[in-house]
């Protein structure tokens, strides 16, 4: 290993003798470690759309120094950072709920090209301001798993490849058969994404620019619960992307899981 955190106590042995007891509690200092950095980060999310809030809160409490058109701007930024707050808190109660590890028996069918078909209907209102080419390639496969975890995933996934593209552009999803497997992928010609952050994206909080994605409204935790709700079905993420040219997001799912497979 790189390092080591060792705890040493001194224990009284007889008169004239200590023993000295060595514990390895590198594992240990890591989970603190992610504990109190997942604290900061939450904390530091929450506290910045609060600070704007508490500002125009301030400005609209002194309505006589407050022109009309800076009233309408101030409830249009307040909603805009309530906003921003409740998804942070929705997506922090989505990985919570997913962290107990589960031993699932899926008996459930998720009928995937109908939600695919729900995904796509939102994903063509998010990019009406782009000038946005969306393509959908959807077999009819439907596959055993939990729906609220697969919808998500691929939510996250098709968003992403929408809001990171500047103005305009082109998104292709597709889910097909590849061999025996099912797969799942969302292509864009995104601004892509340089090497170095790619094994990283999927941490929590994780943003390859963090200016501009705040801006973005982005929190960082899209990417996490997306690889949380493959690894209730065995599956994970997989990307390609480059920086100028784009990306391409995917995952498969195993044949176990496709309902009427021949
Ligand atoms: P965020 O809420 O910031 O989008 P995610 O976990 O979903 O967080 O993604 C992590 C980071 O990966 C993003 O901040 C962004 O920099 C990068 N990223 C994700 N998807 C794409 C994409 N399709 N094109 C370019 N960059 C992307």
């Amino acid at each position: 290993r790189d390092s080591l955190d060792i705890e040493i106590r001194v224990m009284p042995y007889s008169d004239d003798q200590f023993l000295l007891v060595a514990r390895d509690v590198t594992q240990l200092k890591q989970l603190e470690n992610l504990r109190r950095d997942f604290v900061a980060n939450v904390s530091h999310e929450l506290k910045t759309p609060l600070t704007v809030l508490q500002g125009y809160l301030e400005m609209l409490d002194e309505p006589q120094h407050t022109p009309p058109a800076m009233t309408a701007k101030a409830v249009e930024q307040m909603q805009l950072q309530s906003e921003r707050m409740k998804n942070l808190v929705d997506q922090l109660l989505q990985l919570s709920r997913m962290e107990t590890p589960s031993h699932d028996v899926f008996d459930q069918v998720v009928e995937m090209p109908a939600l695919i078909g729900e995904l796509r209907a939102e994903a063509e209102k998010l990019a009406t301001d782009k000038a946005l080419q969306l393509t959908f390639d959807i077999e009819p496969i439907n596959v055993y798993g939990k729906r609220d975890l697969l919808r998500s995933a691929m939510q996250n996934l098709i968003t992403n490849a929408i809001r990171y593209i500047q103005d305009e552009g082109h998104v292709r999803v597709t889910w097909r058969r590849v061999r025996d497997e099912v797969e799942f992928s969302v292509e864009d010609n995104g601004p892509g994404i340089d090497g170095e952050h790619l094994p990283r994206l999927t941490e929590r909080f994780y943003r390859v620019d963090a200016d501009r994605n705040s801006e973005n409204g982005g929190t960082g935790l899209g990417l996490s619960i997306v690889k949380q709700a493959l690894e209730h079905h065995n599956s994970h993420l997989e990307v390609n992307s480059k920086p100028g040219a784009g990306s391409r997001f995917w995952f498969r799912l195993s044949a176990g899981l496709i309902q009427n497979r021949k």
